[in-house]
């Protein structure tokens, strides 16, 4: 999957509240992390964070422009909340504007919640980011920079892991290989990562020809596959690689 991580503000006059302790801050924090994390489980990230902006609203639609243009699969925004009305603000809640993104948005908040922060529910929310975003977009705000109780429970590194399993699920056991061997039935490509093939150089691509390969390790993922290849002169010095499902590979 290729993931869309906007780490909210950062870029003034775009700046985030300030409560007990600065959004721009949490933020940053979660969102390099949860980059780091989805990064290292084979995903792809675009950063959609802008490093200049002449306002508010130009920053806004650069974090879009970027998203859109790169068609990342899923856009996840991430805020903190402050300044409630209500009294006593504190928990986490996550906005989406339109249905596509709401079974991701229930997941994420169902993992923050594990961490023992208030549920505020999916919420529908009228921002230009969710609004404007060409897939499944959600904003999490996950909780109150201004809510002692929050701030007293937040860990950044707590907080992306949580997020990132809401978003990609459980990590799976990799601690046991499950060697087997690949039949390919239909040439196909070797590529480092999940971008599209003419996303990549062509120099990081291989073609694999029909046959049977022993792999020490392979994995069915949402749409291709993870092979660990024995021999790491295939396709560069990456020992893991990622076939296309239409290859017809079958595992035994
Ligand atoms: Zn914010």
């Amino acid at each position: 999957m290729k993931f869309g991580i906007d780490i909210g503000h950062n870029c003034p006059p775009d700046t985030g509240a300030v409560g007990i302790k600065k959004e721009d801050d949490l933020t940053k924090a979660v969102g390099s992390r949860l980059s780091q994390k989805l990064s290292s489980a084979g995903h792809s990230i675009i950063n959609c964070t802008p490093s200049q902006a002449s306002s508010v609203s130009d920053s806004l639609r650069q974090r879009v422009k970027k998203a859109n243009n790169n068609q990342v699969d899923v856009f996840v925004s991430i805020h903190f909340n402050a300044f409630s009305p209500t009294p006593n603000p504190r928990g986490a809640e996550v906005y989406v504007a339109s249905n596509t993104g709401r079974a991701i948005a229930q997941s994420v908040l169902s993992e923050i919640v594990k961490l023992g922060f208030k549920d505020k529910g999916v919420k529908n929310g009228n921002f230009f980011v969710l609004k404007n975003t060409s897939m499944p977009a959600i904003l999490i705000e996950c909780c109150f920079v201004d809510s002692q109780a929050d701030m007293n429970l937040f860990d950044a590194e707590k907080m992306a892991e949580a997020i990132k399993v809401g978003l990609i699920g459980e990590p799976e056991d990799t601690s046991t290989p499950q060697p087997g061997i690949l039949k390919i039935t239909q040439t196909t490509i070797l590529k480092p990562s999940t971008l599209q093939s003419s996303e990549l150089p062509k120099e990081e691509l291989a073609s694999i020809e029909i046959g049977d390969y022993p792999v020490l390790d392979i994995r069915r993922e949402e749409r291709h596959y993870w092979v660990k290849w024995p021999d790491s002169s295939k396709a560069n010095r990456n020992e893991h690689f990622i076939f296309e499902e239409h290859a017809k590979v079958t595992e035994s």
